[in-house]
């Protein structure tokens, strides 16, 4: 990159900054486009403000190998969030507001932080309402040394028109894509136009980044990976979704088919929702994405443990 495009380069992202924190002020940050005044303390569905709030931070090594490489992933994991499925496993961080403020700066800190720690990556989890405060943060930590990649480690339900305002701000893309169906994306997200509003999203990603790309160590340093959860009872619709992806993402495209659901949070109050899907269940979608001819963060159905 010549001086004047490093110097256009900067100059747009600075715009989008800009763009982003002003959507604040009448918040459409997620599909539910609340309309709250955020930098005057009102609040919307997810129940925050102007400020970052974060739960914990730290390098974790069960995230997929590809993040966790030898030295660990450096997750910060934020308070609230726009979905607030029932069953989430975080559901005193994501529902009752388990956390901390903290300041831009502080966060440029923990960023840093994480890195010094040999860290392979800063992975942002539940990010989409904090969008603004984190690519300011990251923007702050890159000025003062930030090298390694961003992880956007998001739940799927997605404002395209922020999505395309990260470009250049994230390096890796990790969306859940949670349901296919109407109903549960409703019953169980409060959600019933998740899979557009995630299939728009996730079109998105890979235009600005692509299938995931891995270093000489194997880690992850670009690209988009799609997480999917199994539900019991098939809830969440799973081969309609990875039809999409491997017909309109790609092939190429790394997704993990995940078995670890067990009924968290207020799961319990869901007859369907109250149990683990049966490994069979599990091996079916493993099945059903190879035959599709999706290959890539597969896992063995001995995951299923
Ligand atoms: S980020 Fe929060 S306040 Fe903004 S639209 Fe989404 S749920 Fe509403």
């Amino acid at each position: 990159m010549d001086l004047e495009q490093a110097v256009n380069s900067r100059a747009e992202s600075h715009n989008r900054t800009i763009k982003l924190v002003e959507i604040l002020e009448s918040c459409e940050l997620c599909p539910r486009r609340c309309r709250v005044n955020r930098l005057r303390g009102e609040k919307g569905y997810c129940r925050s403000g102007s400020e970052l709030v974060i739960s914990s931070h730290g390098p974790h090594f069960g995230e997929e190998p590809e993040l966790v490489g030898s030295h660990g992933s450096g997750t910060v994991f934020m308070t609230n969030c726009n979905l607030q499925c029932v069953y989430c496993q975080n559901y005193e961080i994501s529902q009752l507001g388990y956390g901390s403020e903290v300041s831009n700066a502080r966060a440029v800190d923990i960023m840093l932080g994480l890195q010094e720690t040999g860290c392979h990556n800063i992975n942002l989890v539940t990010p989409t309402h904090f969008a603004p405060q984190l690519v300011q943060a990251i923007t702050a930590a890159k000025r003062l040394g930030l090298k390694i990649p961003i992880i956007w480690n998001c739940g799927g339900y997605e404002n395209v028109d922020v999505i395309k305002l990260l470009e250049g701000f994230v390096d890796v893309y990790m969306p859940d894509m949670k349901y296919s169906e109407t109903r549960p994306a409703e019953r169980y997200s409060n959600a019933p136009d998740y899979f557009e509003r995630s299939k728009e999203a996730v079109l998105e990603m890979q235009r600005q980044v692509g299938d995931l790309k891995v270093d000489g160590r194997g880690v992850a340093y670009r690209g988009l990976l799609i997480r999917h959860l199994v539900l019991p009872n098939d809830l969440a619709g799973s081969e309609k979704i990875l039809e999409f992806i491997s017909e309109e993402v790609s092939k190429d495209c790394y997704v993990n088919i995940m078995a670890q659901y067990r009924p968290c949070g207020r799961a319990s109050e869901y007859e369907e929702l109250s149990r683990r899907p049966t490994r069979d269940e599990y091996s079916r979608v493993v099945e059903v994405s190879r035959k599709l001819g999706l290959y890539r963060g597969l896992q063995e159905v001995h995951a299923y443990s």
